[in-house]
């Protein structure tokens, strides 16, 4: 079976893997798409996402779907092959249908699919086969297609970020500071939470479109506008870039907050922080996701207009042209791999 590796910086390579088997308690998952995601990106251009470094052959890919195709021995809990499937990269992870936040994401020493964060690493989903535990697996609701399926868990990041945000939603005007996948979403999820009018920022014409057609009710270009000043109840900087996180300290208003939802280069980085104080700003750190994958799941179900976030699909085999596409923010907003036949289509 092929996989998508990552040896060094700008060494992605497809590879073939041999076929694993399914242990008891696991089924093993054909998997039909694949979002590429900004830390698959930086694995394939830097070798290293933040603070984790690449030390070995890494199979990317975190944002998977796809269908049971073969169940363990003694795994009764298992759906039966065929069922179509989500599934959570994390370990320790709460149980489907958990609520209340476990805070099990913060735990030291769990792995993410696809990630350096654990030596070894934790090798991830761009596989045709992938061998999942029974108990990560998120049945599909019926008329959700897999290739809307596919933002799940960029969409439980981002519900478990505005989370964060607690009551300072609802009723709010929000700023969200950079409009790729995550800040697209990011406006769904705010108008989702109740918020009052959502403005959506970033330096090209096409994700500001996709914002628009997910819920944004205003959109700035900000190769040639400008911000205004301490307007917002709160911003969400979607962006992982500094300037975008100065540009959120300016923009918020004075008690008002910001949602870190991009994620930021490693290292100290210079940011007015005497204007976040003397504003008396709330700044919210968020990672990963907690208990919000099935209401991702549930939310795209009942929203069919999400599916406008996902504007490229790329065949498996072009995982380099793909990444190319999904590095190009002028161009596209989630790039996808069609690893395996989809059997919606
Ligand atoms: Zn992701």
């Amino acid at each position: 079976m092929r996989a998508v590796t990552v040896h060094a910086p700008g060494d992605l390579r497809v590879e073939e893997f041999p076929t694993p088997e399914p242990a008891r308690g696991e089924v093993l998952v054909r998997i039909v798409y694949g979002g590429i995601c900004g830390s698959d990106l930086h694995y394939a251009q830097d070798a290293r996402n933040g603070n984790y470094r690449v030390l070995e052959p890494l199979v990317l890919g975190h944002e998977v779907v796809g269908v049971v195709s073969d169940v363990g021995a003694d795994t009764p809990a298992a759906p039966p092959v065929g069922t179509r499937v989500a599934i959570h990269p994390a370990t320790p992870s709460a149980p489907a249908g958990a609520t209340g936040a476990t805070g099990l994401h913060l735990q030291r020493g769990g792995t993410y699919l696809g990630s350096a964060s654990t030596q070894p690493h934790t090798q991830g989903g761009f596989v045709e086969l992938l061998r999942v535990g029974v108990d990560r697996l998120r049945v599909l609701p019926d008329g959700l297609p897999l290739r809307r399926a596919v933002l799940a868990e960029p969409l439980a990041v981002v519900l478990h970020g505005v989370s964060r945000l607690g009551d300072r939603v609802r009723g709010a005007r929000v700023l969200v500071s950079g409009a790729g996948p995550i800040g697209a979403l990011a406006v769904a999820a705010l108008r989702h939470a109740g918020a009052e009018h959502v403005t959506a920022a970033d330096l090209q014409e096409l994700p500001l479109r996709v914002a628009s057609a997910v819920g944004a009710d205003a959109t700035v270009n900000l190769s040639t506008g400008g911000l205004p000043e301490a307007e917002f109840d709160v911003v969400v900087e979607a962006a992982g870039v500094v300037p975008s996180l100065v540009a959120a300290i300016r923009a918020v208003r004075p008690g008002g907050a910001i949602l870190q939802l991009g994620i930021l280069p490693a290292g100290p980085q210079p940011i007015p922080v005497s204007e976040l104080v003397g504003k008396e700003v709330a700044l919210f750190g968020t990672q990963r996701f907690d208990v919000e994958l099935d209401a991702a799941v549930a939310l795209l179900a009942a929203e069919p207009g999400l599916a406008a976030v996902v504007t490229d699909v790329y065949e498996i085999g072009d995982a380099a042209a793909a990444f190319a596409r999904a590095a190009d923010s002028a161009q596209s907003s989630k790039t996808v791999l069609a690893v395996s036949p989809d059997p919606d289509a």
